[in-house]
């Protein structure tokens, strides 16, 4: 497939698009993870502050006696509480060592500021937050045992540890991003070269056809136009010679039209274009009627054709026309291959769902290596021999399409220089 330019650029293409697309939606599946991570992480966050937050909130609030006055009580409900007239408020903002998180809370990065209902801070405790970095907040008024206004609870949680781990995410998707699309990139090239397999294989049947169809009518061609050279090159023709001459022209024009209509049947029945007339078919007149047609043909070659209806009454829905050409293809190749005092016998049975004609020879037979191939279009076990029996290497094509428009299967057993059989199986 690479030595074909279009098929090569084709491949790449397909890749190309299939690695964008790709693209696009591995991008956005790492956006929509991205955001749900993130989501889910902010939510549990402000769920822990609001739970943190409340839950010294209803603890305090019962140790408060006096607006803007820490009790003892509250000092030892949380130790860490720093008092704002004590020197401890100047100790943590200047060491940063000494960084710790509140004992009683259990989690890092908190830091809580009482304030007065002035605003002024009572105490803190925590460590402040620094001002480069985010913060979540929440203030909750404090009040007095007998429900005056004590001041305000202020609990922030540093964002720090949020945002390092949605940093990690965040590479991580876009290290990973490059990294899959070089493995879909690889995979995409493989795949695209696996689909267009088949339509490679199409293409080259075709280009094969084509090619071997000019050759099968540049014969036929060459040898009209070598008989009206020499004819023309003549200054006088007898009669004779001029029947001869139009005889041979006559046989080479014959064999181009039955080239051009077995091409043209091959070509409808791969459109499904050829209609077929089903009508109910008896296959023992049809064997009948066959035998007598190359009876004839069978007497030129000394080749004994006999028939077997092995069940009589054996009907089938099918174009009579072209059930009858198959078997005539197959009878007709059955007595050319055969030699002189060999034997031709057409055998009609049937099993349970198929009826079943068998075309047996005592013929050439046909190499296990080339059985596969004697279906395909032109293809001769030897050309010489085909061709001198005015085989094109159509015949047996035909007989396998027909075969197969009917529903059917035709196969061949053959062992060289012993003979053929060709078995034709029709459903009911
Ligand atoms: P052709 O028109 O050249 O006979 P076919 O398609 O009918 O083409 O057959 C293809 C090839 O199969 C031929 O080359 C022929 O040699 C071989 N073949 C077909 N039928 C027989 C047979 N009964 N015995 C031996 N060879 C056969």
């Amino acid at each position: 497939m690479n030595q074909n330019q279009l098929f090569k650029l084709t491949r790449w293409r397909l890749a190309l698009w299939y690695t964008g697309i790709m693209g696009v939606i591995l991008s956005l599946c790492g956006f929509g993870l991205y955001e749900a991570i993130a989501h889910a992480h902010w939510v549990a966050l402000n769920e822990e502050l609001k739970s943190v937050a409340g839950t010294l909130h209803d603890s305090m609030e019962p140790t408060l006696k006096q607006p803007g006055k820490i009790e003892t009580a509250t000092k030892r409900l949380l130790p860490e509480l720093c008092l704002a007239e004590t020197d401890c408020l100047q100790k943590i903002t200047t060491s940063s060592k000494q960084r710790h998180v509140l004992g009683a809370l259990h989690q890092g990065d908190y830091y809580i500021n009482l304030q007065d209902v002035s605003g002024k801070s009572v105490a803190i405790a925590g460590f402040p937050i620094l001002t480069n970095q985010r913060y979540q907040k929440i203030t909750l008024s404090l009040h007095t045992k007998d429900n005056r206004d004590w001041g305000n609870l202020i609990v922030e949680r540093s964002l720090k540890d949020y945002d390092d781990y949605l940093a990690a995410t965040r590479l991580i998707l876009f290290l990973g991003l490059p990294f899959s699309m070089l493995l879909v990139g690889g995979a995409s090239l493989w795949l695209a070269a696996r689909a267009m397999q088949p339509v490679y294989t199409s293409y080259e049947q075709m280009q094969q056809f084509t090619a071997d169809a000019a050759h099968e009518l540049r014969t036929p061609l060459a040898a009209i136009q070598a008989t009206v050279e020499s004819a023309l090159r003549s200054n006088q023709l007898s009669d004779v010679q001029a029947r001869d001459i139009l005889t041979r022209v006559e046989r080479q024009n014959q064999r181009l039209s039955q080239l051009v209509k077995d091409l043209l049947l091959l070509s409808r029945m791969d459109q499904q274009a050829l209609p077929l007339k089903y009508q109910e078919c008896y296959l023992d007149d049809l064997v009948s009627d066959i035998a007598e047609e190359f009876a004839a043909l069978a007497i030129a070659a000394e080749v004994q054709l006999k028939t077997e209806i092995r069940q009589e009454k054996i009907k089938v829905l099918g174009d009579e026309e072209q059930l009858y050409r198959l078997l005539s293809n197959l009878v007709v190749n059955a007595i050319q291959y055969t030699l002189a005092g060999g034997e031709v016998k057409i055998i009609l049975d049937s099993n349970k769902h198929h009826a079943i004609i068998q075309v047996e020879d005592t013929g050439l037979g046909i190499a296990p290596e080339h059985q596969t191939q004697i279906f395909t279009r032109f293809w001769r076990v030897n050309s010489d021999r085909s061709r001198h029996t005015g085989g094109s290497g159509l015949g047996l094509p035909i007989a396998n399409a027909i075969a197969i428009a009917h529903q059917g299967t035709l196969e061949v057993n053959s062992s060289l220089n012993k003979g053929s059989i060709f078995t034709l199986r029709l459903p009911y």
